[in-house]
């Protein structure tokens, strides 16, 4: 990964330098974590660049402040209209977008209600995030010794900066052990999810998912891998699943914008399945892919074109 190419980051309504992008040192989310943001891709179709799933991202981002009391001092129009302004800014034809809503310098101490509420927009380019060839070999995975949060302790539907702490220690301990990811499972050891994907197993011909139950974030890729394969004909069962059906599952992979669909080929060293991408897997890329690149017919109204400049000026 690299910053290299970024120019531009918007930071409360203006576009400032790389170099100057910066926050104070007495903002409130530096010290407690009060930020809520989102990830989001800019995919290079035939016609142009396109975002995908724009407003269920904004939609997300919305119902994270909610959940924390944060106002956005924008409406989800704005926020659409910056984030264009970012990419363009930055020449970008496919990217990674992080908008950030944050508290910012106003008092420290817990109550966060005396620090503003801030908000900026980066862009950068990301490749595959789990490796380059993860998105056709698959990658190896352990069960992590930590557990997702529990619900009613921190709002695992808000995708709050915070709640990374947890996916830290999910990764940390995968990574040092020899593992690509780990998959966490919840607080009474259900199968949960990665800690920056969502988890979906194939098992007799069915795919199988964890619930929205207060320890997975509703991930916007799950949810369009859920509509894809239902209109693929396969039958998905959002359920709580036991650990074990990692090692029997005849498939298993994650979901997320920044892993996109990856295959999962062994749990705590046990292949899964044949130990390669499976066929469903295989089948869910292809429609997942082919809509992204503009292959296939954006059925859904999932890609918003990024406008360009002179169709804004005029
Ligand atoms: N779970 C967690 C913990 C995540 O960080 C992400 C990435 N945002 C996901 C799931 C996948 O969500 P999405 O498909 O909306 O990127």
């Amino acid at each position: 990964m690299s910053y290299e190419e970024v120019q531009k980051v918007w930071m409360n309504g203006r576009l400032v330098d790389f170099a100057d992008a910066k926050i104070h040192a007495f903002s409130h989310v530096f010290h407690y974590g009060s930020a809520m943001f989102e990830g989001m891709r800019v995919y290079k179709t035939r016609s142009g660049p396109a975002a995908f799933r724009l407003d269920a991202h904004v939609d997300r981002l919305f119902h994270s402040c909610k959940v924390y009391r944060m106002e956005i001092p924008y409406t989800p129009a704005n926020l659409r209209e910056a984030i264009f302004d970012t990419i363009r800014a930055n020449r970008f034809e496919a990217c990674y977008i992080r908008p950030v809503v944050y508290r910012g310098l106003g008092a420290l101490g817990v109550n966060p209600f005396k620090s503003p509420v801030d908000v900026l927009i980066a862009v950068w380019k990301w490749g595959q995030y789990l490796g380059d060839d993860a998105v056709q070999n698959g990658v190896d995975v352990c069960v992590s010794s930590w557990n997702r949060m529990a619900p009613n302790t921190f709002p695992a539907m808000a995708k709050a900066t915070g709640n990374y702490l947890n996916s830290m220690l999910i990764k940390m301990e995968a990574l040092v052990n020899g593992y690509t990811e780990g998959i966490a499972l919840d607080n009474a050891g259900r199968i949960s999810e990665g800690s920056g994907e969502n988890l979906f197993l194939v098992y007799q011909g069915r795919l199988l998912t964890p619930p929205l139950a207060g320890t997975i974030l509703p991930g916007i890729t799950r949810e369009s891998v859920i509509t894809l394969a239902r209109d693929a004909g396969y039958t998905v069962v959002e359920q709580q699943i036991a650990r074990e059906m990692l090692y029997i599952a005849d498939e298993v992979f994650f979901t997320g914008t920044a892993a996109e669909i990856t295959p999962v080929r062994s749990v705590d060293r046990i292949p899964v399945g044949t130990g390669a991408r499976g066929p469903v897997t295989e089948r869910l890329q292809k429609e997942f892919f082919s809509l992204l690149e503009g292959e296939s017919e954006d059925r859904y109204g999932w890609l918003t074109p990024i406008p360009v400049e002179d169709a804004v000026s005029r």
